[in-house]
């Protein structure tokens, strides 16, 4: 049995090409058993149809597939209708967020937090399904404080929560942190990890500074030193993303979860390496 708990994210593709391209990913890393797989849902209505597709194809293959929902900008009719839906398809495993307005979208909607989210599912639809919210061992980018964020966390795990998954995160030792200081406000629910596989400094960069995640200086430092040379990137990404897990799972994690942008071999190979 394997002990460590993998999971993968996906997003739902726009094409019929990018379709093609996540049924060979999902080929490659179900040999890995993945004990879920995710995929993420666009705020403002962008993807909400390509969520539940998705869900579908991968649910046809027998893979529990979980599909994120967040609550900004909808109403309470819109997110019951969504419910209904994967009730309906059989689906029972969810990632409850609150997402964020895509620029010049200016209505918050009738839930303003994740936490009022998972009171709303668990209202409507009790325990039929598996909650699955978002941590950030190095804070959320708006929080007012990090013992704000940690009790706003624990408020969102008080409400119904099953499981988290956090922000990836390049620094171990703040996960450890995180991890035991929000244990200490009653939260006892299992915290994923999430890691994000280095292969592409740019868009990595880009994305820390959206999500708030540091790169740590000696990381940015080589990965900005290999210039265009992207199997550099890759190589070194590899060894510092392995070490990162390795150090995880030696701590004890109970799984990984994995932002796969839609790729296979950087995650596979971590898990590979792993001997997971
Ligand atoms: P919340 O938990 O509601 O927190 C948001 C902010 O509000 C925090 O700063 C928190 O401290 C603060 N807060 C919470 N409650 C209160 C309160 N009662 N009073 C005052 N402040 C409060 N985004 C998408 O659009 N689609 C996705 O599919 C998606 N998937 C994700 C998956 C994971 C695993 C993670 C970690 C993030 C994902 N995101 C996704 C991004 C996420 O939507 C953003 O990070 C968003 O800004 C916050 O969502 P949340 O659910 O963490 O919000």
């Amino acid at each position: 049995m394997n002990p460590i708990e993998l999971s993968f994210e996906f997003f739902p593709p726009k094409t019929q090409e990018g379709v093609e391209k996540l049924r060979a990913t999902r080929a490659q890393l179900v040999p890995l058993k993945p004990k879920f797989v995710s995929v993420t849902f666009g705020a403002g209505g962008s993807t909400q149809q390509g969520t539940l597709d998705t869900v579908l194809d991968i649910a046809k293959d027998g893979i529990e597939a979980a599909p994120h929902l967040s609550c900004i900008g909808s109403s309470k009719e819109s997110l019951r209708a969504i419910l209904n839906r994967y009730r309906e398809s059989g689906i029972r495993h969810i990632v409850a967020l609150r997402g964020d307005l895509p620029s010049g979208m200016g209505e918050v909607g009738e839930l303003r937090y994740a936490s009022e989210l998972v009171s709303f599912i668990r209202n409507e639809t009790g325990d039929w399904f598996r909650i699955e919210v978002a941590a950030y061992p190095e804070y959320h980018p708006q929080s007012r404080s990090p013992r704000q964020d940690m009790e706003n966390f624990a408020r969102k795990v008080k409400a119904g929560a099953n499981s988290a998954i956090t922000q990836y995160f390049f620094n171990a030792d703040a996960y450890f942190r995180f991890v035991d200081d929000v244990r200490k406000l009653g939260v006892d629910v299992p915290i994923v990890p999430g890691i994000m596989p280095i292969t592409n400094f740019s868009q990595l960069t880009r994305f820390s500074e959206m999500c708030g995640a540091e790169i740590p200086r000696w990381v940015a430092r080589r990965l900005e030193s290999f210039g265009d040379d992207r199997e550099a990137i890759r190589a070194f990404g590899l060894d510092v993303v392995t070490d990162l897990c390795r150090r995880l799972v030696d701590a004890g994690v109970p799984g990984l979860h994995f932002y796969t942008l839609n790729a296979a071999t950087a995650s596979k190979a971590i898990c590979e390496r792993l001997g997971l």
